[in-house]
């Protein structure tokens, strides 16, 4: 089926009319950039009866530093990240992943709120998220909470977003000047999803690691933090065989599943191949 079921659309103006329009209207769902949602709802996976599109909240653009942190609104653009000079200069990691997603045309429809939002695994900036401690603005009819990256996604889409809610921005600590990051993809071709992937940020001190983050995109039902594997890495000078030791923590909370990028062994193993690159990489751009 190649045509979506029949839907209402209306285009919201603020994020309280998006907001009064999810309750107003039964089976309604939130549209942002449309290039996770229409493709679902061309296959009939997804039925909704209302689309509510964010596009036209101008609220929800740009992005801003707020002290050390960076805050994203949710209908930034794919390409909009990376031709942010803020971005470039304070969060690197976050270029280097979106150059990665897809190819120009989806990125520049498709936008941050719904990649982080929509909980696919397969979606690479969860695990980046995740990766840089961010978190995420949501409003809803009590008002406004954050939910850590860490804490919101709970299975393959499905997310600790409850219905009627939007999601308005992404707010991410800056990590430190002279930090090393990296995000390394497997992928069968060009605009396709992780075989497997790995996101790292470092910070080193006297040639040794001083603190790390690590997170993985498509290697389970959610994207993984990989906390144990970072943990091993701090004190080591990431030789040989402690990379080894966190390749084998890290591998060992991987569930893939097996599907048309390979067997779920093979699937876990790239996990632990992308690890170490982008370890290394990451390692060649810290100072310290
Ligand atoms: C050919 C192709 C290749 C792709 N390859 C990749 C890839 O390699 N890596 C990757 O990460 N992505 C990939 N994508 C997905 C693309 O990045 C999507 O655009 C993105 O994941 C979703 O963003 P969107 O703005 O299009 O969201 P939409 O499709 O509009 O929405 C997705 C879901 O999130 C919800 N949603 C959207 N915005 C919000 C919000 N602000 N608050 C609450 N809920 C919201 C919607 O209701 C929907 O359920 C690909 C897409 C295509 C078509």
């Amino acid at each position: 089926m190649q045509t979506p079921a029949r839907f209402d659309y209306e285009r919201a103006t603020s994020v309280a009319g998006a907001i009064a329009a999810l309750k107003e209207h039964e089976d309604s769902r939130i549209v942002a950039g449309g290039h996770s949602l229409i493709p679902m709802m061309k296959l009939r996976l997804a039925t909704p009866a209302h689309l509510v599109d964010l596009a036209g909240i101008s609220e929800l653009k740009g992005v801003r530093a707020d002290g050390n942190e960076v805050v994203i609104g949710a209908i930034v653009t794919q390409h909009e990240l990376v031709a942010s000079e803020l971005l470039t200069a304070k969060v690197p990691l976050l270029r280097e992943t979106s150059l990665q997603i897809a190819d120009p045309q989806v990125r520049y429809l498709g936008t941050i709120g719904g990649n982080v939002a929509n909980g696919d695994p397969g979606n690479d900036m969860p695990a980046v998220m995740m990766c840089l401690g961010a978190s995420y603005h949501v409003m809803g009819q009590g008002g406004e909470h954050r939910i850590a990256a860490r804490d919101f996604y709970q299975g393959a889409y499905f997310t600790a977003l409850e219905t009627g809610n939007v999601l308005t921005a992404v707010r991410i600590p800056a990590p430190p000047a002279g930090h090393g990051y990296a995000y390394e993809k497997l992928k069968r071709k060009i605009g396709d999803y992780a075989t497997a992937a790995a996101a790292v940020v470092l910070t080193m001190a006297g040639g040794k690691v001083a603190t790390c983050s690590i997170g993985l995109t498509n290697v389970a039902e959610t994207p993984l933090w990989a906390e144990e594997a970072a943990n091993i890495l701090v004190g080591s000078t990431l030789d040989a065989a402690t990379v080894k030791k966190a390749v084998a923590a890290a591998e060992a909370i991987t569930a893939p599943a097996a599907d048309a990028r390979g067997p779920a062994h093979y699937r876990t193993k790239m996990a632990g191949v992308m690890l170490t690159r982008a370890l290394e990489r990451a390692r060649l751009r810290a100072r310290g």
